[in-house]
């Protein structure tokens, strides 16, 4: 089959954009210098995503500076991607200095285990991006058409095959960066940088991706049986490790999966990705290579709405996939290997690594770490981090590890976390550390209702009837967006709340406990007193008819509130 038959129409306008940025370099240099506007030019705003940033404005304050004919209070989104999580003390110190100086005192810990600050101004983001390279980490491919951070299980219990599951996360990582120069020119250099008209530099070649880079976004991740916690179905390409005794043999390929999908365009859905096979530790690399240029050759660029991994498979097959997999590579991917997961949540408090070390899970409700009443998280954060003796691992359900502390300090930490309120707020109801919302209002552009401000409260109240029922230690997981776009997995949780419009939300229920199985729309658009009105009797219900260790998830489908969704073509049914 050739290349080109995914594209439905004329390439899209995005296309353009990246094909005449002479690899990524735009105008944001002429943009960032223009001090007319706190906005880049529009072109920008799309380039600027592949270097880790997004343009948003405060959307509480659109109106009002609407009325007073000010421009919208245009700020900056800085998302910087951690393979696998893992960051020094030394990081966390920098990213809680930058969140004060430049943005707006808080961190937003991501799905996809990585730092987020919002509320950067136009004239900060070049010492921002800049002082974050300094620090060694980065901000590029955050965003964009490109492979974003690649994930990793941080489960410390695991923690025999951990080290040999991150080397090759680093791999993938370094495999899959882009190559052009225009990130180190723009924000670390500081040196001459080139615009579309220049010749860009001879020796510069994206080799993975070409001069049009990917479709559309590409998401990685390698997860740990029994730990699913990066949930490995959502990604476009996820791993699997599989394991013999204490060594790492292989993993098992997982394809396809995506969660983002548009409210009345049944065309689009989420999907759960299937496992195509196995293949060793040593081959991962160039798998992994074959698989991104699969989907770089075949994936639709006319329609970024049917332009995921998901649509190219779901167009050809799965044994069209393997097929030019196995083309490419010039041999043969083996059988799937079996293999278990418990759960896709992350298990908190104190846990002793096969390393000898201790590793202390915390919830961070929604990723967000800031100073709010008695919790004061983001201080005890900086002053633990200040000690030096542990590092940060930031997990792939917003929440964060110690890592590493020898059994001497642990008592010295603990006492930290109790006197900041971080531990008290761990003993919550197993639903709320199973819970995770995406940023949504007030800056990202797209949602269509509150998430992360919200759902605290709506847990609040959903915990009264969890209370009442008597499943107050019973896990479910709880997931909320602002709109369709799926940030926080949401079509992965047994409950999800999913923005439709102002207050207003779609309902979804009976996703697998484990992350293996999508959730189906329940009801729409409903608000919160009839959410409320609608989950009662579901959880009175669940609670008095459970099985020994039903799931919520699969309680709903085998009590009839829904049917079981299958594939991702099957969603809407
Ligand atoms: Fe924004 Fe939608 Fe993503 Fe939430 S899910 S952060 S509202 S794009």
């Amino acid at each position: 089959m050739a290349a080109n038959d995914n594209q439905h129409g004329p390439p899209s306008d995005m296309e353009r954009i990246k094909e005449t940025s002479n690899y990524l370099r735009g105008t944001i240099v002429e943009s960032l210098n223009d001090a007319v506007t706190g906005a880049i030019a529009a072109d920008d705003q799309q380039l600027t995503k592949f270097h880790g940033t997004y343009q948003q404005d405060d959307r509480d304050a659109r109106l009002r500076r609407q009325h007073k004919k000010l421009e919208p209070a245009f700020t900056f989104m800085v998302r910087v991607g951690i393979p696998g999580g893992l960051a020094t003390a030394d990081q966390w110190i920098v990213m809680d200095d930058l969140s004060v100086k430049y943005a707006n005192n808080t961190l937003k810990l991501t799905t996809r285990q990585a730092f987020q600050l919002h509320g950067v101004l136009k004239s900060n983001l070049w010492a921002a991006i800049h002082e974050i390279n300094a620090a060694l980490m980065t901000s590029i491919a955050a965003c964009g058409d490109v492979c974003r951070n690649t994930m990793a299980t941080p489960n410390p219990d695991a923690s025999t095959i951990h080290q040999q599951v991150y080397e090759a996360t680093m791999d993938i990582a370094r495999l899959v960066r882009p190559q052009t120069n225009a990130y180190h020119e723009i924000w670390v250099d500081d040196k001459k940088v080139l615009t579309s008209k220049d010749e860009r530099p001879p020796e510069e070649v994206e080799p993975l991706y070409l001069k049009h880079y990917l479709p559309r976004k590409f998401k990685i991740g390698l997860a740990i049986p029994p730990h699913n916690d990066i949930d490995v179905f959502s990604q476009d390409l996820g791993m699997i490790a599989i394991a013999e005794g204490d060594r790492l043999v292989g993993f098992n390929l997982v394809c396809g999966g995506g969660m983002g999908m548009s409210h009345g365009k049944p065309e689009t859905y989420p999907n759960a990705g299937t496992v195509i096979g196995f293949c060793t530790a040593d081959q991962l690399c160039q798998v992994t290579e074959q698989l991104v240029t699969i989907q770089r050759d075949f994936g639709d660029r006319s329609n970024r709405q049917h332009a995921r991994f998901k649509y190219t498979i779901d167009d050809r097959g799965i044994d069209w996939l393997i097929g030019e997999l196995n083309s490419r590579l010039g041999w043969q991917i083996e059988s799937a290997r079996p293999y278990a997961f418990e759960s896709n949540g992350d298990s908190y408090g104190w846990l002793k690594g096969i390393d000898g070390a201790w590793y202390m899970t915390l919830f961070i409700e929604n990723g967000r770490v800031r100073d709010a009443g008695d919790l004061r998280m983001k201080t005890g954060l900086r002053k633990i981090a200040e000690l030096g003796l542990c590092d940060f691992r930031l997990t792939g359900n917003q929440n964060l590890i110690l890592g590493k502390v020898a059994s001497s300090n642990k008592k010295k930490l603990q006492k930290l976390l109790d006197e900041y309120g971080i531990t008290a707020v761990q003993s919550t109801s197993a639903a709320r550390l199973n819970s995770m919302a995406c940023a949504s209002l007030p800056y990202c552009g797209l949602a269509m209702a509150e998430s992360e401000r919200y759902l605290p409260d709506l847990m609040t109240r959903i915990e009264t009837m969890i209370k009442e029922a008597g499943i107050w230690e019973v896990p479910i997981t709880i997931r909320m967006t602002g709109c369709p776009n799926g940030c926080a997995r949401p079509y992965l949780a047994e409950i999800a709340f999913v923005g439709k419009s102002p207050g207003h939300y779609n309902v979804y229920l009976g996703a697998g406990f484990t992350g293996d199985r999508l959730n189906k729309l329940y009801r729409e658009g409903i608000d919160e007193e009839t959410i409320l009105q609608e989950l009662e009797p579901l959880i009175k219900h669940f609670a008095a008819e459970r099985l020994n260790g039903e799931h919520f998830g699969d309680f709903v489908i085998r009590a009839g509130y829904v049917k079981p969704t299958t594939a991702g073509l099957n969603f809407h049914d």
